[in-house]
């Protein structure tokens, strides 16, 4: 009862703050509000759980699309309502509030971040859990990806929850190895940039063909599923999170599956700066920004980054990425870490101007088509400046 009581205590006095820090413009205020939810009742995550079907969604990228359109399709095919962060909160405080949230629906989509995936799966008990990819991300952030695959292979050792994973990442196939019921998808593999070596023995990864193979028998468990080799990243994700949909109980037929594969979303929002359109990609880590320069096709690109806060202060990460599909473009960088951009293309031989913002970058093209690649915060504040908001940040006119 006292139990109980400290809980709807915890969840109302969340609410409130939350409330108040929308009202004072300090954002949607979800952070907060599960942090005072956290602060007054420490187990309330695992409260918030109990008797609820709970998906978790993890990787390096594409976790918040691939949660709302996970969301989305469990609405659709399921017929009942679906809680789930529309922010993309992962981390516990975030993950509080989603969880609060009323409706206390049956069903929910929770994004979590890498390192506390082991302690979001105790706490939430999940049905499902959804791993899309591991890749390199910025150093602040997660550190090596062999780091993270251990951690998630010491946790998944209960066999109480079905994890949907892409087998062609060696880092996954470490992951769950120790783990109960694994759907594994292939997409007929593809080499993985940073597994040289194996995951689980450290030996040579026999990369003769597009999958791998160990002595060690990493790699050797069959796919469930298999699916087109020619699928982007967006597309792959969207396999996993229809094969996470079906194990929730929802029925997919193949056209239907196909249907949502081939309308797969992806984060690209065009903006219009003078009057000139320019699709624009969202990416955050080195896999991403090769995911995105894949898409470039235009011949006059735009290239913003920032280092604040959530992009990571430390722009080490841009020597990660390979820029050649850059060569014999016209490229302008800017944002507030323009000049560390420009300084790493012009290390690759790739010629490169700079632009005091978005909008005097997009200027200097007298012509479409134009396509840019932006970081989260730059991203963040063009979607701002087109809805009219400032952000104080020295956002992007
Ligand atoms: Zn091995």
């Amino acid at each position: 009862m006292f139990s109980k009581l400290r809980l709807a205590t915890a969840c109302k006095a969340g609410e409130l703050s939350g409330r108040l820090s929308i009202k004072l413009g300090r954002g949607r205020g979800e952070t907060l509000s599960g942090r005072v939810i956290l602060a007054l009742d420490t187990h309330a995550i695992s409260k918030l759980s109990a008797g609820r079907d709970i998906v978790l969604v993890s990787g390096t990228n594409g976790k918040t699309t691939s949660t709302r359109n996970l969301a989305n399709i469990l609405r659709d095919f399921a017929g009942e309502g679906v809680s789930t962060s529309e922010s993309g909160a992962n981390m516990p405080a975030g993950i509080a509030a989603l969880l609060a949230q009323l409706p206390r629906n049956r069903f929910a989509v929770v994004e979590c971040d890498e390192m506390y995936l082991p302690e979001m799966y105790q706490k939430l008990s999940p049905k499902v859990i959804v791993l899309l990819n591991l890749s390199r991300d910025q150093l602040h952030r997660t550190g090596e990806v062999r780091k993270v695959s251990n951690l998630w292979h010491q946790a998944f050792t209960n066999d109480d929850v079905t994890f949907v994973i892409d087998r062609d990442d060696p880092f996954l196939e470490h992951a769950v190895s120790q783990a109960g019921h694994v759907i594994r998808v292939s997409f007929s593999g593809r080499r993985h940039p940073d597994a040289a070596t194996c995951p689980n023995c450290a030996a040579i990864l026999d990369w003769s063909t597009s999958d791998y193979a160990c002595a060690c028998g990493l790699g050797a468990k069959l796919p469930d599923v298999r699916a087109d080799k020619r699928l982007d990243g967006p597309q792959r994700n969207t396999v996993l999170v229809i094969e996470a949909a079906r194990l929730m109980g929802a029925e997919i037929l193949a056209d239907e599956a196909t249907d949502l594969i081939n309308k797969a979303p992806d984060r690209i929002h065009t903006f219009t700066a003078g009057g000139k359109v320019v699709p624009t990609h969202l990416a955050k880590n080195p896999e991403s920004w090769r995911q995105a320069l894949g898409d470039v096709l235009a011949d006059q690109v735009v290239l913003s980054v920032n280092a604040r806060g959530i992009d990571g202060r430390d722009t080490s990460w841009l020597w990660d990425i390979d820029y050649a599909k850059l060569r014999g473009k016209r490229v302008i960088c800017t944002g507030e870490r323009r000049l560390d951009v420009a300084y790493r293309l012009s290390v690759q031989g790739i010629e490169v101007s700079v632009a005091s913002s978005f909008a005097q970058a997009v200027e200097e093209f007298t012509s479409e088509p134009i396509q840019a690649i932006v970081s989260y915060t730059a991203y963040q504040d063009l979607l701002a400046a087109e809805l009219g908001i400032t952000t104080g940040n020295g956002g992007v006119q």
